[in-house]
């Protein structure tokens, strides 16, 4: 199959034309959320891109498997973390059986996914539910005299791994350099060598999430598990590892580690990775306190903003920059965002319901007609240039310029040949719903039914020459974000 898509591969740091490896479909790893919290902007942002990435290889007629795993095991988030249980501190605080809590997050984030009309992916396997397979790979590891037992635990022998291979590849990173400059990295109990990473982890008394090994009662380390998955429905390697740049070090670095022991391989052909967003310029985090979840926007309730805005602007927001640019989140680029996905998606209303009328006098203009191709054709090539979906958006701005031109009857059908109203029409369509997967909101989708009423009493009072009612109606839909328009036909598009 034939493509013209290049993608920016980490590993390689070169933007490469897209070659699948030859499989019978095409395999994507995305290391999904873990479920002790709501999703916040972080979650969104990997979700949004992999989901363009898994719409975009679909279109182009790939077979597509697509597996995001459901980190639930509640382990460390990182090997220098003291290894705190983070599900287990959230069931003490609310007093919950550990799975519940994972339950509830993970029903949480899934709605969200679907408000943010995220498809599913293919798999979505949780770590509790992979804990055989997780321990045979750490038998296989010790076999290969890579893994070593410690005090119930059992650790990956970084420091003879990287007498053998080079680990720090992906990253760029180099462990003895960061030795170097931070002397407090002294040995930890335990281990042999600071950076060993722990592959199964002694269950301590008040850890209530842990599994029977032949080490003991435990619990699996988090690389492991995506080894695990991914090994288990992609192969030994798939096409495309994803993941937010936080986990290129050390989480990718000890995925690749562990399948060059186990597989004498690097596990992805290509890696991927989304930038972060920050808030206001700063760093998201806890210690922070700036954290903003998708629920936080969807009820309005943060101390950076004080009304509910829908997740089709949050995604929005996001696809207006390049994935692997940092993004940076302000009011003002909410409000922007606001303005800028209702614009478009009054262009998808008004496109849907547009059908080419045959002119008697044919007077094409060229100039108007090559545009037209030309902006189609540029949407194609920006989500073929490694998913700039920036320029991609800024595209399709360029195309709705000539949708409410044709609707405001300022270009008429005379001008134009059907075959480029057409591709006009299909592309905006295809790009906006099918890869984009931007829709109107949910929210406002219940309230059609609502407008349509309210249109006919308007029409029924304009008759009567009632104007109280007709101006009260207009009014009332302005309130709530709508635009009436009465001209030729009467019509409604959002308030931008
Ligand atoms: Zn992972």
């Amino acid at each position: 199959m034939k493509n013209n898509l290049k993608i920016y591969n980490t590993f390689t740091r070169k933007k490469e034309q897209f070659i699948p490896i030859n499989h019978p479909f095409v395999g994507i790893y995305l290391c999904g959320p873990t479920v002790y919290g709501s999703p916040h902007l972080g979650h969104a942002r990997s979700a949004i891109v992999f989901d363009i990435i898994f719409r975009y290889l679909k279109y182009l007629n790939y077979k597509v498997r697509y597996i995001k795993n459901i980190t639930d095991v509640g382990h460390l988030e990182r090997d220098l973390d003291n290894g705190r249980d983070k599900v287990l501190l959230q069931a003490n605080i609310e007093k919950l059986e550990p799975m519940e809590i994972t339950q509830y997050y993970t029903n949480i984030y899934d709605r969200n996914m679907s408000l943010l009309n995220i498809i599913p992916p293919s798999i979505e396997p949780r770590a509790s539910g992979n804990i055989l397979e997780q321990i045979e790979l750490i038998k296989k590891i010790i076999f290969s005299g890579f893994g070593y037992i410690s005090n119930g635990s059992v650790y990956f022998n970084l420091e003879k791994y990287k007498k053998k291979k080079i680990y720090g590849n992906l990253s760029g990173i180099i462990i003895d350099n960061l030795l170097k400059k931070n002397k407090s990295l002294s040995k930890k109990i335990e281990k042999k060598f600071i950076f060993d990473f722990a592959l199964w982890k002694k269950a301590g008394k008040s850890h209530i999430m842990n599994w029977n090994s032949p080490w003991g009662r435990g619990f699996p380390g988090w690389h492991l598990e995506c080894s695990a998955m991914s090994n288990k429905y992609l192969g030994k390697k798939f096409d495309i590892h994803g993941g937010g740049i936080d986990l290129l070090f050390p989480h990718h670095e000890c995925e690749i580690a562990q399948s060059q022991v186990l597989n004498n391989i690097n596990p992805a052909k290509y890696w991927m990775h989304n930038n972060l967003i920050t808030i206001n310029k700063k760093k998201m985090g806890k210690s922070l306190g700036n954290i903003i979840t998708l629920d936080n926007i969807f009820y309005g309730n943060h101390f950076l903003f004080n009304k509910p805005y829908g997740l089709m602007v949050i995604k929005f927001f996001i696809l207006q920059s390049h994935y692997r640019n940092p993004l940076d989140f302000s009011l003002l680029a909410l409000n922007a965002s606001q303005k800028g996905y209702l614009k478009l998606i009054n262009g998808l209303k008004v496109i849907k319901k547009l059908k080419y009328k045959k002119s008697d006098n044919i007077n094409i203009d060229n100039n108007i007609v090559n545009k037209i191709n030309f902006f189609c054709q540029e949407c194609y090539k920006s989500i073929d240039n490694d998913f700039n979906t920036a320029k991609l958006i800024s595209n399709l701005f360029k195309l709705l310029k000539y949708i409410n031109d044709i609707n405001c009857k300022i270009l008429d059908f005379s001008k134009i040949k059907k075959k480029t109203f057409l591709n006009l029409k299909n592309t905006y369509k295809i790009f906006i719903e099918d890869n984009l997967g931007l829709r109107e909101e949910s929210a406002f989708l219940k309230k059609k039914n609502l407008i349509k009423i309210l249109i006919k009493i308007y029409k029924k009072a304009k008759k009567k020459k009632d104007y109280n009612t007709v101006d009260f109606i207009r009014l009332q839909l302005k309130l709530n974000g709508i635009i009436l328009q009465d001209y030729f036909n009467i019509n409604w598009s959002y308030k931008t």
